[in-house]
Protein backbone atom coordinates (compact mmCIF):
# COMPACT_ATOMS: atom_id res chain seq x y z
CA UNK A 1 0.00 0.00 0.00
CA UNK A 2 2.55 2.33 0.97
CA UNK A 3 6.14 3.50 -0.07
CA UNK A 4 8.91 4.02 1.97
CA UNK A 5 11.42 1.75 3.40
CA UNK A 6 9.90 1.28 7.00
CA UNK A 7 10.82 -2.13 8.49
CA UNK A 8 7.45 -3.27 10.34
CA UNK A 9 7.58 -6.27 12.61
CA UNK A 10 4.92 -7.80 14.57
CA UNK A 11 5.54 -9.18 17.91
CA UNK A 12 2.79 -11.44 19.21
CA UNK A 13 2.56 -11.11 23.32
CA UNK A 14 -0.71 -12.17 24.51
CA UNK A 15 -3.15 -13.70 22.49
CA UNK A 16 -5.86 -15.11 25.30
CA UNK A 17 -9.19 -14.06 26.22
CA UNK A 18 -11.27 -13.31 28.58
CA UNK A 19 -8.29 -14.64 31.09
CA UNK A 20 -4.99 -16.56 29.74
CA UNK A 21 -3.54 -19.73 29.24
CA UNK A 22 -1.44 -20.92 32.18
CA UNK A 23 2.30 -18.72 31.55
CA UNK A 24 0.43 -17.03 29.01
CA UNK A 25 -0.78 -13.53 28.47
CA UNK A 26 -3.94 -11.20 27.24
CA UNK A 27 -4.15 -9.20 23.80
CA UNK A 28 -0.92 -7.79 23.31
CA UNK A 29 1.35 -7.02 20.40
CA UNK A 30 4.27 -5.01 19.78
CA UNK A 31 4.98 -3.42 16.78
CA UNK A 32 8.32 -2.11 15.77
CA UNK A 33 9.21 -0.03 12.85
CA UNK A 34 13.13 1.25 12.75
CA UNK A 35 13.59 3.04 16.37
CA UNK A 36 10.51 3.11 17.68
CA UNK A 37 7.89 0.80 19.10
CA UNK A 38 4.18 0.86 19.48
CA UNK A 39 2.23 -1.40 21.65
CA UNK A 40 -1.08 -2.77 19.89
CA UNK A 41 -3.95 -3.90 23.24
CA UNK A 42 -1.39 -3.96 26.51
CA UNK A 43 -4.34 -7.14 28.23
CA UNK A 44 -2.86 -8.55 31.15
CA UNK A 45 0.66 -9.75 31.18
CA UNK A 46 1.48 -8.45 28.02
CA UNK A 47 3.70 -6.43 29.63
CA UNK A 48 6.10 -8.55 31.04
CA UNK A 49 6.09 -10.04 28.05
CA UNK A 50 6.91 -7.09 26.16
CA UNK A 51 9.98 -6.43 28.59
CA UNK A 52 11.15 -9.33 26.97
CA UNK A 53 11.95 -7.74 23.62
CA UNK A 54 12.68 -3.98 24.46
CA UNK A 55 12.98 -2.02 27.17
CA UNK A 56 9.64 -0.19 27.80
CA UNK A 57 11.65 3.67 27.41
CA UNK A 58 11.31 2.71 23.92
CA UNK A 59 7.95 2.78 23.57
CA UNK A 60 6.76 5.76 21.57
CA UNK A 61 2.77 4.75 21.89
CA UNK A 62 0.03 2.46 22.62
CA UNK A 63 -3.16 1.55 20.95
CA UNK A 64 -5.53 0.27 22.86
CA UNK A 65 -8.61 -1.23 20.92
CA UNK A 66 -11.19 -1.03 23.35
CA UNK A 67 -11.59 -0.60 26.89
CA UNK A 68 -11.84 -4.42 27.93
CA UNK A 69 -9.66 -4.96 30.70
CA UNK A 70 -8.35 -8.04 28.39
CA UNK A 71 -7.12 -5.31 26.35
CA UNK A 72 -5.73 -2.82 28.23
CA UNK A 73 -5.35 -4.26 31.76
CA UNK A 74 -1.64 -3.62 31.83
CA UNK A 75 -1.78 0.05 30.88
CA UNK A 76 -1.70 0.51 34.66
CA UNK A 77 1.84 -1.24 34.83
CA UNK A 78 3.09 0.71 31.68
CA UNK A 79 2.23 3.98 33.42
CA UNK A 80 3.87 2.97 36.48
CA UNK A 81 6.97 1.58 34.56
CA UNK A 82 7.00 5.37 32.37
CA UNK A 83 6.53 7.43 35.37
CA UNK A 84 9.12 6.08 37.08
CA UNK A 85 11.49 6.33 33.88
CA UNK A 86 10.75 10.21 33.34
CA UNK A 87 11.58 10.99 37.22
CA UNK A 88 14.95 9.13 36.35
CA UNK A 89 15.76 11.17 33.11
CA UNK A 90 15.98 7.37 31.66
CA UNK A 91 12.74 8.78 29.25
CA UNK A 92 11.87 12.63 28.27
CA UNK A 93 8.64 11.82 26.26
CA UNK A 94 5.10 10.71 27.53
CA UNK A 95 3.49 7.55 25.57
CA UNK A 96 1.17 8.49 23.55
CA UNK A 97 -1.72 6.28 24.02
CA UNK A 98 -4.48 6.07 21.53
CA UNK A 99 -7.87 4.42 22.76
CA UNK A 100 -11.61 5.03 22.55
CA UNK A 101 -13.34 7.57 24.63
CA UNK A 102 -16.19 5.13 25.72
CA UNK A 103 -16.98 3.82 28.72
CA UNK A 104 -16.60 7.38 29.80
CA UNK A 105 -15.34 6.04 33.12
CA UNK A 106 -12.99 3.85 32.31
CA UNK A 107 -11.47 6.45 30.01
CA UNK A 108 -11.65 9.21 32.47
CA UNK A 109 -9.80 7.22 34.99
CA UNK A 110 -7.35 6.49 32.18
CA UNK A 111 -7.14 10.17 30.65
CA UNK A 112 -6.38 10.99 33.86
CA UNK A 113 -3.00 9.35 34.08
CA UNK A 114 -1.34 12.34 32.01
CA UNK A 115 1.99 12.17 34.36
CA UNK A 116 3.03 9.06 32.49
CA UNK A 117 0.44 9.67 28.80
CA UNK A 118 -0.18 11.59 25.73
CA UNK A 119 -3.81 10.76 25.83
CA UNK A 120 -5.42 10.52 22.57
CA UNK A 121 -9.29 9.28 21.83
CA UNK A 122 -9.25 7.89 18.57
CA UNK A 123 -12.83 9.41 17.79
CA UNK A 124 -11.41 12.75 17.84
CA UNK A 125 -8.92 12.15 15.11
CA UNK A 126 -9.68 13.28 12.25
CA UNK A 127 -11.76 10.91 9.46
CA UNK A 128 -10.17 9.48 6.05
CA UNK A 129 -11.32 7.63 3.20
CA UNK A 130 -9.04 5.16 2.46
CA UNK A 131 -8.65 2.38 -0.42
CA UNK A 132 -10.55 1.06 -1.53
CA UNK A 133 -13.66 3.53 -0.22
CA UNK A 134 -13.15 3.05 3.77
CA UNK A 135 -13.36 5.98 6.07
CA UNK A 136 -11.62 5.57 9.42
CA UNK A 137 -10.15 7.91 11.89
CA UNK A 138 -6.11 8.43 10.84
CA UNK A 139 -2.98 8.98 12.95
CA UNK A 140 0.67 8.61 12.27
CA UNK A 141 3.48 7.38 14.49
CA UNK A 142 6.77 8.32 13.34
CA UNK A 143 6.75 7.06 9.12
CA UNK A 144 3.95 4.52 10.61
CA UNK A 145 0.50 5.77 9.50
CA UNK A 146 -2.39 4.31 11.58
CA UNK A 147 -6.28 3.71 10.43
CA UNK A 148 -8.63 3.04 13.18
CA UNK A 149 -12.23 1.61 11.79
CA UNK A 150 -15.12 1.23 14.01
CA UNK A 151 -15.98 -2.40 14.88
CA UNK A 152 -18.92 -3.81 15.69
CA UNK A 153 -18.31 -5.43 19.90
CA UNK A 154 -20.30 -4.92 22.94
CA UNK A 155 -18.55 -1.78 23.65
CA UNK A 156 -17.16 1.02 21.31
CA UNK A 157 -14.12 -0.46 19.46
CA UNK A 158 -11.44 -0.12 16.80
CA UNK A 159 -10.07 -2.47 13.99
CA UNK A 160 -6.65 -0.99 13.26
CA UNK A 161 -4.62 -0.91 9.82
CA UNK A 162 -0.79 -0.11 10.67
CA UNK A 163 0.72 1.06 6.84
CA UNK A 164 4.94 1.31 6.79
CA UNK A 165 6.44 -0.71 4.22
CA UNK A 166 4.24 -3.19 5.32
CA UNK A 167 0.38 -3.02 5.94
CA UNK A 168 -1.29 -4.95 8.90
CA UNK A 169 -4.76 -5.06 9.69
CA UNK A 170 -6.08 -6.14 13.59
CA UNK A 171 -9.29 -6.93 14.09
CA UNK A 172 -9.28 -6.05 17.52
CA UNK A 173 -12.47 -7.69 19.01
CA UNK A 174 -15.47 -7.65 16.30
CA UNK A 175 -18.54 -9.09 14.47
CA UNK A 176 -17.69 -9.58 11.12
CA UNK A 177 -18.19 -6.50 8.85
CA UNK A 178 -17.65 -5.58 5.05
CA UNK A 179 -16.10 -2.50 6.20
CA UNK A 180 -13.33 -4.74 7.95
CA UNK A 181 -13.46 -6.88 4.96
CA UNK A 182 -12.40 -4.04 2.96
CA UNK A 183 -9.84 -1.97 4.85
CA UNK A 184 -8.17 -5.73 5.11
CA UNK A 185 -8.20 -6.33 1.41
CA UNK A 186 -5.19 -4.41 1.50
CA UNK A 187 -3.22 -6.17 4.08
CA UNK A 188 -0.06 -8.22 3.58
CA UNK A 189 -1.18 -10.24 7.00
CA UNK A 190 -4.65 -9.63 8.21
CA UNK A 191 -4.45 -10.64 12.57
CA UNK A 192 -7.83 -11.55 12.91
CA UNK A 193 -9.39 -12.37 16.20
CA UNK A 194 -11.41 -16.29 15.93
CA UNK A 195 -13.12 -16.09 19.64
CA UNK A 196 -15.39 -18.96 19.21
CA UNK A 197 -15.54 -22.62 17.37
CA UNK A 198 -18.34 -23.47 15.20
CA UNK A 199 -21.14 -24.39 17.69
CA UNK A 200 -20.79 -20.37 19.11
CA UNK A 201 -22.15 -18.23 16.20
CA UNK A 202 -25.11 -17.65 18.63
CA UNK A 203 -22.97 -16.71 21.18
CA UNK A 204 -20.57 -14.69 19.54
CA UNK A 205 -23.46 -12.97 17.31
CA UNK A 206 -22.58 -9.13 17.07
CA UNK A 207 -19.26 -9.32 19.03
CA UNK A 208 -16.83 -11.36 17.68
CA UNK A 209 -16.29 -14.19 15.02
CA UNK A 210 -15.82 -17.58 14.97
CA UNK A 211 -12.65 -18.97 13.84
CA UNK A 212 -15.16 -20.03 10.90
CA UNK A 213 -16.11 -16.43 10.28
CA UNK A 214 -12.51 -15.23 10.44
CA UNK A 215 -11.33 -16.85 7.69
CA UNK A 216 -14.00 -16.61 5.53
CA UNK A 217 -13.99 -13.02 6.45
CA UNK A 218 -10.30 -13.21 5.19
CA UNK A 219 -11.04 -15.24 1.96
CA UNK A 220 -13.41 -12.32 0.96
CA UNK A 221 -10.75 -9.75 1.61
CA UNK A 222 -8.16 -11.91 -0.36
CA UNK A 223 -5.44 -11.25 2.22
CA UNK A 224 -2.05 -12.68 1.97
CA UNK A 225 -1.59 -14.16 5.10
CA UNK A 226 -4.16 -15.02 7.88
CA UNK A 227 -3.19 -15.03 11.68
CA UNK A 228 -5.58 -15.83 14.05
CA UNK A 229 -5.99 -14.70 18.00
CA UNK A 230 -8.15 -13.81 20.62
CA UNK A 231 -8.31 -17.82 21.80
CA UNK A 232 -10.13 -19.02 24.92
CA UNK A 233 -7.93 -20.98 26.53
CA UNK A 234 -9.83 -24.23 27.30
CA UNK A 235 -10.74 -24.66 23.90
CA UNK A 236 -8.33 -26.82 21.15
CA UNK A 237 -6.08 -24.69 19.27
CA UNK A 238 -5.98 -27.54 16.31
CA UNK A 239 -9.67 -27.41 16.03
CA UNK A 240 -9.69 -23.61 15.55
CA UNK A 241 -7.14 -23.48 13.34
CA UNK A 242 -9.19 -26.28 10.82
CA UNK A 243 -11.92 -24.39 11.09
CA UNK A 244 -10.31 -20.86 10.06
CA UNK A 245 -8.96 -23.01 7.19
CA UNK A 246 -12.20 -24.24 6.43
CA UNK A 247 -13.53 -20.70 6.12
CA UNK A 248 -10.35 -18.96 4.38
CA UNK A 249 -9.64 -22.31 2.10
CA UNK A 250 -6.09 -21.90 2.86
CA UNK A 251 -3.14 -22.53 5.33
CA UNK A 252 -4.16 -20.33 8.58
CA UNK A 253 -1.23 -19.57 11.28
CA UNK A 254 -2.39 -19.60 15.00
CA UNK A 255 -0.44 -16.57 16.82
CA UNK A 256 1.77 -18.17 19.09
CA UNK A 257 3.11 -15.65 21.90
CA UNK A 258 7.12 -14.27 21.51
CA UNK A 259 6.37 -15.23 17.64
CA UNK A 260 7.58 -12.10 15.02
CA UNK A 261 6.39 -11.68 11.54
CA UNK A 262 7.88 -9.63 9.82
CA UNK A 263 5.08 -7.43 7.71
CA UNK A 264 4.60 -6.87 3.57
ZN1 LIG B 1 -11.15 -9.38 23.91
ZN1 LIG C 1 -13.73 -7.07 23.89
Amino acid sequence: MAEGGVIVRLTVLGCWSPYPAPGGACSGYLLQDGGAYIMLDAGNGSFSRLLQFVHHCDLRAAIITHLHPDHYADLYVLRRATVAALKRGMRHRRVVLFLPSEPAQVFKELAAFSDAFEVVPVDSLPEEVVPPGVRVHVASVGAVRLFFLPACHSLPAYSVGVEGSGYLVYSGDTAPTEELAALASEAGIFLCEATGLDGDEDFVQGRHMTARQAGALARRAEVRELIITHFFPEYDLAALKAQAEAGYRGRVELAVEGDTYFLY
